[in-house]
């Protein structure tokens, strides 16, 4: 599935002149890529597309993001900027967010059965964690939880759970001992993180998804009897579940801005 079925009738209907398309921009630390819809059908191209703006446009990165601004984003070397402009947009994007919550809302909205509360980990160029319950994105402490060791976090400058297990801290090649040590940190970070039982935890990320999809029943047998852990719902072709996150936003923008719309 690469839409859930409402949310493309959705965007359908926000696309209603012929030939317009709205897309979405995911930013991560080794790329970049847009998705677009248009005619009812995704398509993913490397790079932002700035000459599509069309009818809209939505765009996520690492770290804080606020209307098109990100603060934090040490693995895209990202600080206080305005990233719209940085990918050569003429205007701020409609909807924008923090990459790891995009990605969990979209996993959320991916599958046939949406649990009550997901926890999304996605390991690629660092850890991202986010949360959903009832379909809302909550605050979880996954990343940047502390006890983890002495070794220093780019972005907290603590020794947080990302020094420990996020891409850019982990050697190229990974061991078997690197990978228990991984799942095992990762297992105590979720465990520590305070959440619902009966979360569903999804284990994703760049890292994961293209390299080491392993590590998705290793994380399983670690939390055995505790959490159920699945992988990605996202096609293989998308960088992350984040672009249906992305463009369920943009609906909610475009249902906020038309209330009348819906009556008629
Ligand atoms: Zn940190």
């Amino acid at each position: 599935m690469t839409l859930p079925s409402l949310l493309a009738q959705t965007l359908t209907s926000y696309c209603a002149t012929p030939g317009t398309a709205v897309h979405v921009v995911e930013v991560g630390g080794s790329s970049v890529q847009s998705a677009i819809f248009e005619a009812g059908v995704v398509t993913f191209v490397d790079g932002p597309v700035p000459e599509a703006s069309g009818e809209g446009y939505a765009f996520t990165s690492p770290g804080l993001v606020i209307d098109g601004r990100v603060w934090g984003a040490t693995q895209v070397g990202w600080d206080d900027i305005d990233a719209w402009r940085e990918l050569g947009y003429r205007r701020r994007p409609d909807v924008s967010m923090n990459d790891a919550e995009a990605a969990a809302l979209g996993e959320w909205l991916l599958r046939e059965e949406r649990p009550n509360s997901l926890l999304y980990a996605g390991i690629g160029t660092g850890l991202g964690g986010a949360m959903i319950i009832d379909g809302e994105v909550v605050p979880v402490d996954l990343s940047h939880q502390l006890g983890f060791g002495d070794s220093l976090c780019d972005g907290c400058r603590k020794g947080c759970l990302n020094a420990q297990i996020g891409g850019q801290y982990l050697p190229t090649d990974l061991s078997q001992h690197d990978k228990r040590r991984i799942v095992e940190q990762l297992a105590t970070g979720i465990n520590g993180a305070r959440i619902p039982p009966h979360t569903v935890v999804v284990l994703a990320g760049g890292l994961v998804r293209r390299s080491h999809p392993d590590l998705v029943g290793a994380l399983r047998e670690q939390l055995d009897g505790v959490f159920a852990v699945e992988a990605s719902a996202a096609p293989k072709a998308a960088k992350s579940a984040a672009y249906v996150g992305l463009f369920e936003r943009l609906t909610e923008v475009r249902r906020a801005e038309a209330p009348a719309r819906q009556d008629t």
